[in-house]
């Protein structure tokens, strides 16, 4: 009987070693371990192929991103946000190298804008992880951020990441992604194309596509002919702090043709083309 027994288990654990090590060989190497960040799609269809550095996809728990190694910022970051991720951890400010870039590529350090007349702009913002210290510290990574306008960052682009937590108050979730595009840009030195000894990129706009669903669930199928998307396009420039992010608005497919990317492609394509054409009118704040 014991014998039986201990046969029955070898024998079980074999056929699960076998069967994990089919999924293994199986599965593609671009997909994602957790794509809750990348329920409405993946832009630019990034993969984890370190043959393609321009298009490099890197998952975090907290979001996820594509990076390109030689511009040194990501092309977009997408990150999901309900009230699950926000709580009452303090802002970490521990900027630093991502050491999960591939072996030999260059990493961007903490210290890499230090006099650039740029601000360390986080694309998935500190405060939309608030849940835990690892959340709000995984949002430090150099890989989560580009040279932006200190204008532009804290100023339409802040409040537009305020609005979204408001929105998310009042009972939403929303799904995020953000970038930048173009090159050259104004800080407070003046002008530049490049930090860092050409190092890092600096873009010359930023932009946002917000999408907002009440709270629920199965949420691709939620989204409608009438689901609010907010895209907005704005100039990495001094100048604008004072501006209201609303008047930044524009289409998604205008970021769509300036990016070459295809934002909320796992929604309908009847239903892309009709919420991709509208701007925004609703509220700002
Ligand atoms: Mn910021
Ligand atoms: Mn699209």
């Amino acid at each position: 009987m014991i014998l039986k027994k201990q046969f029955f288990i070898l024998f079980m654990s074999l056929t699960l070693a076998v069967s994990c090590k089919k999924e293994e060989e199986t599965t593609p190497v671009s997909n994602v371990k957790d794509n809750t960040h990348l329920t409405m799609g993946n832009p630019s269809n990034a993969t984890t192929n370190t043959a393609i550095p321009a298009n490099y996809l890197l998952e975090k728990k907290q979001y996820i991103l594509s990076y390109n190694r030689d511009k040194g910022i990501p092309n977009w970051v997408s990150w999901h946000l309900n009230n699950s991720w926000l709580g009452n951890a303090e802002r970490q400010d521990d900027f630093r190298d991502d050491d999960t870039l591939p072996a030999g590529w260059y990493q961007v350090l903490g210290s890499s804008y230090v006099g650039s007349g740029f601000d360390r702009g986080h694309v998935c913002p500190s405060a939309d992880r608030t849940a835990s210290i690892a959340d709000n510290s995984a949002t430090f990574l150099m890989t989560n951020m580009i040279p932006q306008a200190p204008d532009n960052n804290q100023g339409p682009w802040a409040r537009l990441e305020d609005y979204c937590r408001t929105l998310v108050d009042q009972g939403n979730e929303v799904y995020i992604v953000a970038g930048a595009y173009g090159q050259g840009g104004t800080g407070s030195n003046g002008a530049a194309r490049t930090i860092n000894n050409g190092k890092i990129f600096v873009p010359a706009r930023t932009w946002k596509v917000i999408l907002v669903l009440t709270n629920g669930n199965g949420d691709v199928n939620r989204v409608t002919n009438n689901t609010r998307v907010i895209a907005i396009d704005m100039p990495n420039q001094q100048g604008v702090r004072s501006s209201n992010w609303g008047t930044f608005r524009v289409s998604v497919d205008a970021i769509e043709q300036a990016t070459g990317y295809d934002f909320l492609s796992n929604v309908p394509t009847a239903i892309q083309n009709v919420i991709e054409a509208k701007v925004d009118t609703g509220a700002t704040q």
